[in-house]
């Protein structure tokens, strides 16, 4: 079997704590050889048309490919592929023409509710093609029974039996008592002897391309947080008397406010961005305007993508409250548009926080649980920016 792993995305998803990530990394693509086990035929369940998303097509990989040809290497590839170290998770490598479309990690359930997770997890997996393949790896999770068992076989055998020998061999489901140098794994079938140690997870093929592609891999999950955590209560409550102040003199049009925010975007990719109060401030009342936070999903067709993802990360973490709700969700948007749905699920979770039920945070937290591929939500893009270009060609005095 030969599979290519692409970039990343991740989902969370409130319920369960569940991550994917889509490709954008290098990608690799491995060789690894199942233990050949003969499993009895067993038919799938149907994918539920609802959960198939529009075109479902997911970005090829475009970087340079890293060959991987054992398991203990794919084992210790993981981190790179989800952004993280997964810790106590089921991790699901989705492959579609022998290349990894989509990663799922998300938190190991109770074993009581390993059929429902498990029905879950195939739905999402079914849900992107008729033509995918799984690769399941647990990590942690408990130690091996006295009869050589690994933890969670109930959930492994409900994968099994939902996808099918066609969506998930036997000999791609695998444990590994953690995600580390020297831990050891072994496969689920309980009727081979493959088994052994991984190698350092930091020292792989993938973390040395992801690295200098410049991805970063965190320690652990809870690591992301701090690209939305409040910086600091001091400086926010400061800016929040100073919003008092300018929310009733505001007087900037949608044009004036986009223009602004354009500017600030242009300001961050020059590297010559002041950002005292009074811009703060100008940038929460300009993104309050829904139409010119709309409009901002427009930067992500441009080449100073990454530059208004930074700016709108740094002003969620400046902003007070409601006003960082806004850019805390264009923020989820253009990582996720990226394929970093655990970091998009964390600005989500702000802009919730901060100020629930507005339409695009709906929106993207819709996307987001039914793990719509961020190229399907690339038309939110051109149409903010044709709406952008009309928005900057408004007459001024409007
Ligand atoms: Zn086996």
């Amino acid at each position: 079997m030969v599979v290519v792993l692409g970039p990343r995305l991740v989902h969370h998803d409130t319920r369960g704590r569940a991550d994917f990530a889509f490709a954008r990394l290098p990608a690799i693509r491995v060789g690894i050889r199942p233990c050949g086990r003969r499993a009895s035929k067993t038919r799938p369940i149907k994918a539920n048309p609802e959960l198939l998303p529009p075109g479902s097509s997911v970005p090829k990989g475009q970087k340079a490919m890293v060959h991987c040809s054992d398991i203990s290497t794919l084992l210790a590839s993981v981190p790179p592929l989800l952004g993280f170290i997964p810790e106590n998770s089921l991790v699901c490598m989705i492959c579609e023409e022998q290349k990894v479309i989509m990663t799922l990690r998300i938190d190991l359930p109770d074993p009581t509710q390993s059929e429902i997770f498990a029905q879950k997890i195939a739905h999402i997996v079914l849900g992107q093609g008729e033509n995918v393949t799984a690769i399941v790896a647990v990590f942690g999770g408990g130690a091996l029974t006295s009869a050589g068992t690994p933890p969670h076989a109930d959930l492994i055998d409900a994968l099994h039996r939902l996808l099918g020998d066609d969506h998930l061999a036997h000999g791609a489901a695998l444990w590994a008592e953690a995600c580390a140098e020297g831990a050891r794994w072994c496969c689920y079938c309980g009727e081979c002897d493959v088994s052994g140690t991984l190698p350092d997870p930091s020292a792989t093929e993938l973390a040395a391309e992801s690295a200098a592609a410049g991805v970063v891999t965190h320690a652990r999950r809870s690591e992301l947080a701090r690209y939305v955590a409040t910086a600091s209560e001091h400086d926010v409550a400061r800016r929040a008397a100073l919003l008092g102040d300018m929310s009733s003199t505001w007087a900037c049009s949608s044009r004036e406010a986009l223009a602004l925010v354009r500017d600030a975007v242009h300001a961050m990719a020059r590297g010559d961005l002041e950002a005292d109060d009074a811009f703060i401030a100008r940038m929460a009342m300009a993104l309050d305007d829904e139409r010119v936070r709309d409009a901002s999903l427009s930067f992500a067709a441009e080449e100073h993508a990454t530059a208004a993802e930074h700016l709108f990360f740094m002003l969620t973490r400046e902003c007070p409250a409601p006003y960082r709700a806004e850019p805390a969700v264009l923020a989820a948007f253009y990582s996720y548009l990226r394929g970093e749905g655990a970091l998009a699920s964390m600005a989500l979770d702000a802009a919730v926080e901060a100020a629930p039920g507005h339409g695009l945070t709906k929106l993207l937290r819709f996307a987001i649980d039914s793990a719509t591929p961020s190229a399907v939500l690339r038309h939110l893009v051109h149409r903010a920016g044709v709406e952008a270009v009309a928005m900057l060609a408004e007459d001024s005095d409007e």
